[in-house]
């Protein structure tokens, strides 16, 4: 062990279990960190989604030969000349230093997000918003403009409306279904398009195909918020977008037990994205980065019982009398089905719907028993809440009507438990509720 010490710390001995993980990064340089695996990744990423979501990045404990990623709950790490010498040469971020540069249980989320992204690179973040700044300050010189969605999340739209202009940053908003306003918006100094792929509360399905091409025109970059759709719904890194984020709270974890976000793209993107994170501090702890790597290793049968549930429970819900409109991408009557059926391989647990009015929506939480009453979602529990006072509850009436949320408006996340008990719960609540 003190030779290894005097020579790289990062060399971890490989005379047990599989040879490869720590050692091999010197000749991993290219493209870097993400490329990490318990086995050579590569023919990992030619695999379907659920076995990527089980094997990709994580890495048998060679010393021990425990199964799965060690949690490496350190600050720091043993300097060496190896390390010196990264610090000189400017290649920190491929050597383990001190945990908010890099630390090996972020490698190992890190390989696993990028494998299932099908991203070069990626970086996990202490949340979404962590993430969501980190990466759009990146893309931005001075003076930049961004063309973004008029329908962000609402922490998004805060750093947009209050920080970026505070810095000097111009915003424009326009219809993420507008297209050929987006076009309109781009000028001479555009640096970057922000879109979600999937909007909150409405469920506006985004062509991120579409949008790749005006940036891809304009000389500007695409990034998308993949949150609601999860890679499992669609790539958009494929489909030409340059960066993705996610807040890995909600589907990415699914489990409602910690607030992570991610970051992915090419290699070049994320070391431009690396040293705000190392700036703006939002490491990812250690043991965050297990749950997120324990979570994520599920995420193709979770997904798939989402989409399950919340179809069966939105089919229901249309055909409820006391319930005046569903909105899900995955029913026909959805105004973006089309796109949907496009572009998404699974259209997820979001489902929103209207009573007769935010009375009655009220009405309607106080007689579910099983389904929580909470802001988040991708949790395999059901919440539900209402964009009125939550969401959407610093905009006034109007706003939210020019945005097309009307009165009565609750949205669901639908869980994994067995959609008839969701639907019966519902069924009881809403024949409950009173009259408008
Ligand atoms: C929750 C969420 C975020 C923010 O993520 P945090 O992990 O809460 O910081 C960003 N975008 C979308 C679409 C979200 O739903």
């Amino acid at each position: 062990m003190s030779d290894t010490i005097k020579g790289d710390p990062s060399v971890v001995p490989t005379g047990v279990g599989r040879a490869g993980w720590v050692d091999q990064l010197a000749r991993r340089r290219q493209p870097g960190p993400s490329r990490i695996g318990h086995v050579n990744d590569a023919p990992l990423r030619a695999l379907h989604e659920a076995t990527r979501a089980v094997h990709s990045g994580s890495f048998d404990d060679p010393s021990t030969g425990a199964v799965g990623t060690p949690i490496y709950q350190t600050s720091t790490f043993i300097l060496g000349e190896e390390q010196y010498r990264a610090v000189e040469e400017g290649y920190a971020r491929d050597r383990f230093i001190y945990t908010r540069y890099g630390n090996p249980s972020q490698w190992a989320v890190q390989e696993k997000l990028a494998a299932l992204e099908g991203a070069e690179s990626a970086l996990v973040f202490a949340s979404g918003m962590a993430a969501i700044s980190a990466s759009v300050l990146a893309m931005l010189d001075k003076g930049a403009h961004i063309v973004a969605s008029d329908e962000l999340y609402g922490g998004t739209y805060n750093l947009f409306h209050h920080d970026l202009p505070s810095l000097g940053f111009t915003v424009s908003y326009v219809s993420p279904r507008d297209i050929a306003a987006v076009q309109a918006a781009v000028r001479p100094n555009t640096m970057l398009l922000y879109f979600e792929a999937m909007t909150n509360p409405l469920l506006k399905v985004v062509d991120v195909a579409a949008l790749a091409e005006v940036a891809r025109g304009s000389g500007a970059r695409l990034m998308i918020d993949a949150t609601f759709v999860t890679p499992l719904g669609c790539r958009p890194l494929e489909l030409g977008a340059d960066m993705v984020v996610h807040s890995c709270t909600k589907y990415l974890n699914g489990h409602s037990d910690l607030v992570a976000g991610v970051a992915l793209g090419s290699r070049k993107l994320m070391d431009m994205v690396w040293p705000r994170l190392l700036a703006f501090g939002g490491c990812l702890d250690p043991h965050a980065c297990f749950l997120l790597e324990r979570g994520l290793k599920t995420l193709a049968v979770r997904m798939r019982a989402h989409q399950e549930g919340a179809l069966k429970v939105a089919e229901f819900l249309s055909g409820h009398p006391r319930v005046r409109k569903t909105l899900y991408p995955g029913l026909a009557s959805h105004p973006d089905h089309q796109l949907a059926r496009r572009t998404l391989r699974n259209t997820g647990g979001m489902v929103s719907f209207n009573v007769a009015s935010d009375a009655q929506a009220l009405a309607l939480l106080q007689r579910l028993h099983l389904m929580r009453e909470a802001t988040s979602l991708g949790g395999v529990e059901t919440l539900i809440s209402l964009p009125f006072n939550t969401s959407h509850a610093a905009f006034t009436a109007a706003q939210r009507a020019r945005l097309g949320i009307e009165p009565g408006c609750v949205r669901l996340s639908v869980g994994i438990e067995h959609p008839d008990d969701l639907i019966a719960d519902l069924d009881a609540a809403l024949t409950a509720m009173p009259e408008a």
